[in-house]
């Protein structure tokens, strides 16, 4: 119970549950709806002020100075920490997968505040990937999204598994890899290493239903607000490959 508040007398229906609560419902609603007066009311003070064609820039930068092995520019100290605790502006939006050698930070030499990231094995867009997607373009007015694939990924390549040996696997890692499948039999009719199609397939397809399958995204893209690319990333390069034409 809490003092000098006289909404919870019963400790089951604590005060700061109910606001919680509240809370959580309006963050459901902007990431879904987005009606304008929610968007309005979430948005940070200040969005960037780049476009999509500066921030794709920026990224193309970051990884080029990345695999030069260029020192980090990336602002992480104290000011920015401050500075960042007033509210958030990042200028990208990356899917990226989980797998520990894919770190969007470092693969693109950005800082605190910078990425608005997704990950999961195999970077796929599921409804909790979906929402975060349109509340970073939608609220915070993020002007790119980023999908990005990579080099011998294992989401993919139990995928292809699924498809060639038709494999099984524990828990609900087959029902996880299971949006991939048509990747890879889309990249199966093209030919070629059939796990390197796959990846690309995958970030392009997963890029464009983006575009195809989300209001907030596609409103957002005939304003001109943001752009959406596949990109893969090479494990022993270093180097990002984009697909901008998805
Ligand atoms: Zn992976």
């Amino acid at each position: 119970m809490h003092v000098n508040c006289d909404c919870c007398a019963d400790t089951a229906s604590p005060h700061l549950g109910r606001r919680r609560l509240l809370l959580g419902a309006v963050g459901v609603l902007a990431a879904t709806a987005l009606p304008n007066d929610v968007v309005r009311a979430a948005a940070p003070a200040a969005r960037t002020s780049l476009s999509p064609a500066d921030a794709l820039k920026l990224m193309k930068e970051g990884n080029e100075n990345f695999r030069n092995e260029a020192p980090s520019l990336a602002a992480n100290g104290r000011e920015r920490r401050l500075e960042l605790a007033r509210g958030q502006a990042p200028f990208c939006v990356l899917v990226g997968c989980s797998d520990s050698r894919v770190s969007p930070e470092i693969l693109f030499g950005r800082g605190l505040g910078e990425l608005f990231i997704v990950r999961n094995a195999g970077n796929t867009v599921d409804t909790a990937a979906l929402g975060s997607i349109e509340y970073a373009v939608g609220v915070l007015g993020v002007p790119l999204v980023v999908v990005l694939g990579h080099q011998s990924c294992g989401a993919v390549a139990a995928a292809v598994d699924v498809v060639e040996k038709n494999a099984s696997f524990p828990g609900v890692i087959g029902e996880m890899v299971q949006p991939i499948v048509p990747a890879v039999l889309e990249a199966r009719s093209q030919g070629g290493d059939l796990l390197e199609a796959s990846v690309r397939s995958n970030a392009r397809r997963v890029a464009k239903r983006l575009t195809t399958q989300s209001l907030v995204i596609k409103d957002a893209l005939t304003a001109g607000k943001v752009s959406v690319v596949g990109a893969r990333y090479g494990l022993s390069d270093g180097q990002v490959e984009w697909m901008e034409d998805i």
